[in-house]
């Protein structure tokens, strides 16, 4: 029986449990005996490689996160630490890895298959959205589901007590979340590296919709920015509008993981799985143009994302100042 593995690695997001129930079954589907590796490219060197079963992931599909743990790590880093991982699959028989993480991972990935010739596919999964070649990273629709019923929620108070909320939302330096987070919640604002805008050049266009009586704002600043402090300073400094802000740090990654996060990590694990029992030994799986493709480690890893400039260019009409309604 072919024996075949998987890990998580660096940032955790939900959707990696469906993704884990879905490996078990069609594994088993396919003949191969299903191996769980803990703590992610740690757990593969310190050998903490367990055979998988059904029980293992009855009743997961509900819950965020990895039951099987992500890590950082780095020792993987080290060629004599990829030697004692490779070792410790072969000792189980185990000839193929589907690895669930962003392009850190992979880059990791592709040295440990030039090293030792392991095969693996690789499953673009973050909730920054922000790996080349790929239209969709799981975890991002149930991010971006967890961060609509937080403003939402700001809305109402913000309403209430005539303020400005300003709300930080993750992404590193790629404005995917925060921009479609602010356009499908009705922001007056949204600050993103890839949008360069001097909000100073919003101050007539609010004035004027103060005086006609607006008595909340909602702006939406990505991590990237680091200002979310001096966007509230200039609400209050400028427009004498009481602010907040408010960072909703890592209830973003967590979270039931959404409808489409169950059914992507499904086609995900069995493009995966499809791929190396044909012996396609060293790819991605991507989706883009609503298909599955592959790609190579190459592609995904070493090249600079960039958002996708349709939404862009929808961004920049909605948000620019000289568009603001006074
Ligand atoms: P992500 O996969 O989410 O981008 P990281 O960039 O933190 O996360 O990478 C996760 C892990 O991948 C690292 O902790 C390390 O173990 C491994 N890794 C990243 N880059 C390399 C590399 N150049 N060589 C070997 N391992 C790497």
């Amino acid at each position: 029986m072919d024996k075949i593995a998987i890990l998580c690695s660096g940032g955790d997001v939900s959707g990696m449990n469906p993704a884990l129930k879905r490996f078990v079954e069609y594994a088993y589907a396919k003949n191969m005996q299903p191996f769980f590796v803990y703590n992610g490219y740690e757990g593969l060197i310190d050998d903490k490689i367990h055979e998988a079963h059904y029980e293992d992931v009855a009743g997961i599909m509900t819950r965020g996160g990895t039951k099987i743990r992500s890590a950082r790590s780095e020792r993987f880093k080290e060629s004599k630490y990829r030697a004692l991982a490779a070792e410790n699959l072969r000792q189980k028989g185990i000839t193929k890895l589907v690895v669930l993480g962003g392009d850190g991972s992979f880059r990791g990935m592709e040295r440990f298959h030039d090293e030792t010739g392991i095969a693996f596919c690789g499953i673009p999964s973050t909730i920054d959205n922000d790996i080349n070649g790929t239209d969709y990273c799981l975890g991002v629709d149930t991010a971006l589901n967890v961060i609509k019923n937080a403003i939402d929620s700001i809305r109402d108070t913000a309403s209430s007590f005539r303020r400005a909320f300003i709300i930080e939302i993750m992404g590193r330096n790629c404005g995917y979340l925060a921009l479609v987070s602010a356009i499908t919640s009705g922001a007056e604002m949204c600050l993103i590296p890839e949008i360069p805008i001097d909000i100073h050049e919003y101050k007539e266009c609010f004035e004027s919709q103060i005086r006609k009586g607006r008595d909340y704002f909602i702006a939406i600043v990505s991590e990237g920015l680091k200002n979310a402090d001096d966007v509230a300073q200039w609400f209050e400094k400028d427009l004498g509008f009481e602010s907040r802000v408010s960072v909703l740090g890592h209830i973003q990654r967590g979270g039931n993981p959404s409808v489409f996060d169950r059914l992507m990590a499904y086609q995900f694990v069995t493009h995966a799985i499809d791929a190396l029992v044909t012996g396609n030994n060293n790819s991605i799986i991507c989706y883009s143009k609503s298909h599955f493709n592959f790609k190579s480690i190459t592609e995904v890893a070493l090249h600079a994302y960039h958002l996708d400039e349709a939404l862009l260019t929808l961004g920049r009409e909605q948000f620019a100042p000289s568009h603001c309604q006074m």
